[in-house]
């Protein structure tokens, strides 16, 4: 095995916002988008940088950064993750939010695309700090978030419990009337503070959704099938959680600290909970420690990105033996990896595909908090499954008709719609 497949830096990667752009130019000369379009949807409307000072456990202050970047807002209020991890950078949180805009056309969703994050590593603070870091962010956000004009969600670093805390800093500070009504300025919350049914598990869910009917298309039974997964947080339990479901056994799972194997199968329940008591997969009883290289080489029909973007570079291509990969992540794959996977024959479901169901059931939990209703588990699973089963027929008519990749596909499908948006409103003035 060779050295060039050790974890990448952020710094070693390649700059995600030009990887976005690469994309993004591609599916615009596929359809022939616009010029002006291609202008406007080049850079993001609004890139706010914010720094904070936070009184920490020991007493001392320290300086926070903070991001919020609104890429898009034609087709609704910007909508998107907020991520804490040591390595955020500006042109990081411009990728994720373009990937918002898109992912959310694509799925006919009315909201806009944006992205935020905090750079800083919160597994190094405390429950308390973690609080006071989010609720003064909140503060320093102001009014560039709100429930009919910017709206985030959990990423990487976060979870329902940091969204409660924006949310009723939020509301603390907006002085509402009607305090419920600003619930919505933020999704995956928890359920008792305004959060819906499904949407802890709804990435994951979505991701499922696509492997079953990728499934039936290849005629590759579930049942017996094997899968890894890289990243064990949110995506990457519930995914893995969901798939067991079917009879397909995960054989292969890493984090942060290390991957680990068992080519009997791991028990993704327990793994759960064993991750939730020691903040890693590593060590866990009945595995064996593997490096990152033969993570990558195991053989598997499924792989399962779930950690960051641009794990899958030129190295990794070349040593993945999968059928399908599903992702997870946002954008996992380096563009220059992926000629060689379809090369291969690996069959790629893209990100604003896969991992929309995320945002879905965050629409419908915006939905529930405007209109004072809680829909039940089942209605909630229900709306997913046939949004997702929908734009997965789309995606893939459009690519076998057109003849394209399905990354290119899923982008021209999204761009139609911004495009006809834009082409029926007209720039003002
Ligand atoms: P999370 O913080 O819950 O989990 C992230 C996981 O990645 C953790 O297991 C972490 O240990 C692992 N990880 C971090 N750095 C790593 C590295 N260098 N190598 C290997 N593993 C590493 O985050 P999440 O919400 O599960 O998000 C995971 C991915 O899915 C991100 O790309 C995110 O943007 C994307 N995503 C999340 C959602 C959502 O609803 N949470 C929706 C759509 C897409």
């Amino acid at each position: 095995m060779s050295d060039s497949l050790q974890a990448p830096t952020a710094a070693a990667k390649p700059n995600p916002y030009q990887v976005a752009q690469q994309q993004f130019e591609k599916a615009a000369d596929f359809m022939d988008l616009p010029g002006y379009l291609r202008q406007i949807l080049s850079q993001p409307k609004n890139e706010l940088i914010v720094n904070f000072p936070v009184k920490l456990d020991n007493g001392e202050y320290r300086l926070f950064k903070g991001y919020r970047v609104q890429h898009n807002n034609v087709l609704g209020p910007y909508k998107g993750g907020i991520r804490y991890h040591h390595e955020v950078t500006l042109d990081e949180i411009k990728a994720l939010g373009a990937w918002m805009t898109y992912k959310c056309a694509l799925h006919d969703i009315p909201f806009g695309g944006a992205k935020g994050g905090i750079k800083f590593n919160p597994r190094d603070y405390s429950a308390g700090e973690l609080e006071r870091i989010t609720r003064r962010f909140t503060f320093a956000l102001g009014q560039n978030i709100g429930p009919e004009h910017d709206i985030p969600a959990p990423d990487v670093g976060t979870n329902a419990q940091v969204m409660v805390w924006m949310m009723d800093t939020y509301v603390s500070l907006a002085g509402s009337e009607q305090p419920h009504v600003g619930r919505g300025v933020v999704t995956g919350k928890t359920i008792a503070a305004g959060g819906s049914h499904g949407r802890e598990q709804a990435t994951g869910q979505g991701i499922v959704h696509c492997i079953t009917e990728w499934a039936r298309d290849a005629r590759c039974e579930l049942n017996g099938a094997t899968f890894a997964v890289q990243g064990f947080g949110n995506v990457g339990s519930h995914v893995s959680k969901i798939l067991a479901r079917t009879g397909a056994s995960l054989t292969a799972a890493g984090d942060w600290k290390g991957y680990i194997s068992n080519g009997e199968g791991i028990n993704p329940y327990k793994l759960s909970e064993y991750v939730q008591r020691t903040g890693s997969v590593v060590g866990y009883p009945g595995t064996h420690t593997i490096p990152r290289e033969q993570f990558f080489a195991t053989e598997v029909d499924i792989l399962i990105p779930a950690a960051l973007e641009l794990e899958i570079g030129v190295p990794e291509a070349r040593a993945i033996r999968c059928k399908l990969i599903a992702e997870g992540a946002n954008g996992p794959t380096d563009p220059r990896a992926e000629p060689i996977l379809l090369e291969k024959g690996v069959h790629i479901i893209p990100d604003i595909l896969a991992n929309s169901g995320g945002v879905a059931v965050s629409y419908y939990e915006w939905l529930q908090n405007k209109r004072s209703e809680v829909w039940d588990l089942e209605e909630v699973e229900e709306r997913l499954a046939k949004r997702m089963k929908r734009t997965f027929l789309a995606v893939s008519e459009y690519a076998a008709t057109r003849k394209c990749d399905w990354r290119t596909a899923a982008m021209c499908l999204a761009l139609g719609r911004i495009a006809k948006a834009y082409g029926e409103r007209g720039i003002f003035p």
